[in-house]
């Protein structure tokens, strides 16, 4: 318990944290865990290279909305401040809507609305942008791995997603969900060429381009290396077109953020590759069969579903504590006896 309290007081000093009574998810590494990603669905209506093999189908089950909501409303009460819904794809599950007006209901422990944000391939987004926002969303981050339309067409195996995409981009923006944020897995002979190409998107688009280092974490062996386009390689690629400066970014962030030297124009860089940022961690994610994944790469899953079958909130908050704390310090990708998460990206939700 001691050490626990000196990680809150010192957060509290650095971070604008509320006072020691307010925060009380915190992992034996001393960082608050106050990021919660819901995955509301298993499905997904793309199959991306470097996510799928594109022979399987959904693995796990949905829950029904009822149950994501008392996890998350547990878990708001125990210091959550930010949940972000992913998938596979939110947006083919029915009633999502109606379940971001239910937890745009609730309140952090500071008293304050929940920072709600969903991360979709935006094939759906074109119609769903503008009720999502009356219903409570803040902020919505897009898939989107080309902005050459056949390029993107190779990488998502679907053939008419790109101008889908496009057009939920654009509603998003109309809709007032801002930033949008439009992100890119960036793989070495499959989509560097796009970089520049997305540098001039976010200027003309206004939107923020985060390039993420691609993760061992796909469901085939596609990963390796040499395969990852790093954040010091992106800078340098896009020096090219033009210089970016660093600017300030968030201690939980997993984002470098940049803009260009005109001023015009921001991008993102999500590096857990070339620069790691356990350290700041504050994510756990629940899985859409309604299991707590207490890092990326866990090893395993912890099965909260099963706990609120059997017990009241109390006993859903101490097991829910329980688990943070066995959160791991970091990931180990490239070090020897590196082993792949149990489960690949597309059914831990992102
Ligand atoms: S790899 Fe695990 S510990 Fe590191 S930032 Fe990602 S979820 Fe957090």
């Amino acid at each position: 318990m001691f050490c626990r309290a000196i990680g809150i007081l010192r957060f509290a000093q650095d971070d604008k944290l509320p006072a020691v009574s307010l925060m009380p998810l915190i992992d034996k590494y001393s960082r608050p865990i106050t990021d919660l990603r819901v995955s509301i669905t298993d499905r997904c209506n793309y199959k991306c290279v470097y996510c799928r093999t594109g022979n399987e189908g959904a693995q796990y089950a949905d829950l029904p909305m009822a149950d994501y909501l008392r996890m998350v409303r547990v878990m708001v009460g125990l210091g959550i401040e930010k949940v972000r819904l992913t998938g596979g794809e939110p947006l083919l599950r029915k009633g999502v809507v109606e379940f971001v007006r239910e937890l745009a209901a609730l309140r952090t422990l500071r008293g304050e609305k929940l920072d709600i944000a969903l991360t979709t391939n935006g094939h759906l987004l074109a119609d769903m942008a503008q009720p999502l926002k009356d219903a409570g969303l803040t902020r919505v981050t897009v898939s989107m791995d080309a902005v050459d339309p056949e390029k993107f067409a190779r990488i998502t195996r679907v053939h008419n997603g790109y101008e889908n995409v496009r057009a939920g981009i654009a509603a998003a923006r109309k809709a007032g969900l801002d930033p949008v944020k439009v992100n890119c897995v960036l793989m070495r002979g499959f989509n560097d060429d796009q970089i520049v190409e997305f540098g001039k998107f976010a200027r003309e688009e206004d939107v923020v381009v985060r390039f993420i280092e691609f993760m061992p974490l796909e469901e085939d062996r596609v990963w390796s290396p040499q395969i990852v386009v790093t954040l010091e390689e992106i800078l340098i690629r896009m020096a090219e077109f033009m210089p970016l400066t660093e600017i300030h970014h968030a201690r939980s962030e997993t984002a470098r953020r940049y803009v260009f030297e005109d001023g015009r124009g921001e991008i993102g860089i999500i590096a857990p590759v070339s620069q790691p940022f356990c350290g700041q961690c504050s994510r756990i994610r629940i899985t859409s069969d309604g299991k707590i994944r207490t890092c990326l790469f866990s090893q395993m899953d912890h099965d909260l579903y099963g706990v609120m079958q059997r017990g009241n909130d109390d006993v859903v908050a101490k097991f829910i504590e329980g688990v943070v704390n066995k959160k791991e310090a970091r990931h180990h990708i490239g070090e020897p006896g590196f082993q792949k998460p149990s489960r690949s990206m597309v059914h831990i939700g992102g």
